[in-house]
């Protein structure tokens, strides 16, 4: 099967210019969503990964049952404000203004093997916060998984000591 045939394009969404790709075709199809998902496992697996990381909110849709087929737990990042207890956070730019990212301070056991989950890679911003914040922690990022590929923003470039996989590039 094809999953790009299940990802739709929304021309100047959020804003003018912006060729946003859906992904809610593909989770709305079993079999396409569990394709995607089991290619995860098969990554996690190979890469001995011990948890799952997952940015909310998409990365939890695509992260948590690659944790639970594998029978590893899942840590969430999320935006200031939402985790109840001690964190840490890591602030990047983006085009106008920043982002702030965290993760509880225990979510990670110190040389835990972990594997980050996201639907999609655009410029990397998201993804290196993530990887800042686990390295942090003491964790050791074994791998990226995503869906979606954006390849004329060169996220890649940002993540050239991991190793990355994607399942499709636009
Ligand atoms: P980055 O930080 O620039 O790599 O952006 C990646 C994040 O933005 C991901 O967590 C995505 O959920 C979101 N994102 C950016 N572009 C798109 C898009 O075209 N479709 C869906 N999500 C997007």
């Amino acid at each position: 099967m094809n999953l790009k045939d299940y990802i739709a394009l929304v021309e100047d969404y959020p804003k003018e210019g912006i060729k946003f790709r859906d992904i809610t075709p593909l989770l709305g199809n079993g079999e396409a969503y569990r394709a995607a998902t089991d290619a995860f496992v098969k990554f996690a697996r190979e890469k001995e990964a011990e948890l799952v990381v997952g940015p909310e909110a998409r990365g939890f849709i695509f992260g948590c049952p690659v944790a639970h087929e594998m029978g590893i737990g899942f840590a969430p990042v999320r935006k200031p404000g939402k985790l109840p207890r001690e964190v840490v956070s890591y602030e990047y730019d983006l085009e106008y203004g920043s982002n702030t990212l965290c993760m509880h301070k225990d979510s990670i056991k110190p040389g835990q093997r972990v594997i980050i989950v996201d639907d999609l890679l655009a410029t990397g911003g998201t993804v290196e916060a993530t990887v800042k914040i686990i390295e942090e922690l003491g964790g050791v990022v074994a791998g990226l998984a995503f869906l979606i590929e954006l390849d004329d923003l060169k996220g890649r470039e940002k993540l050239a000591d991991y190793d990355v996989m994607t399942l499709m590039n636009y």
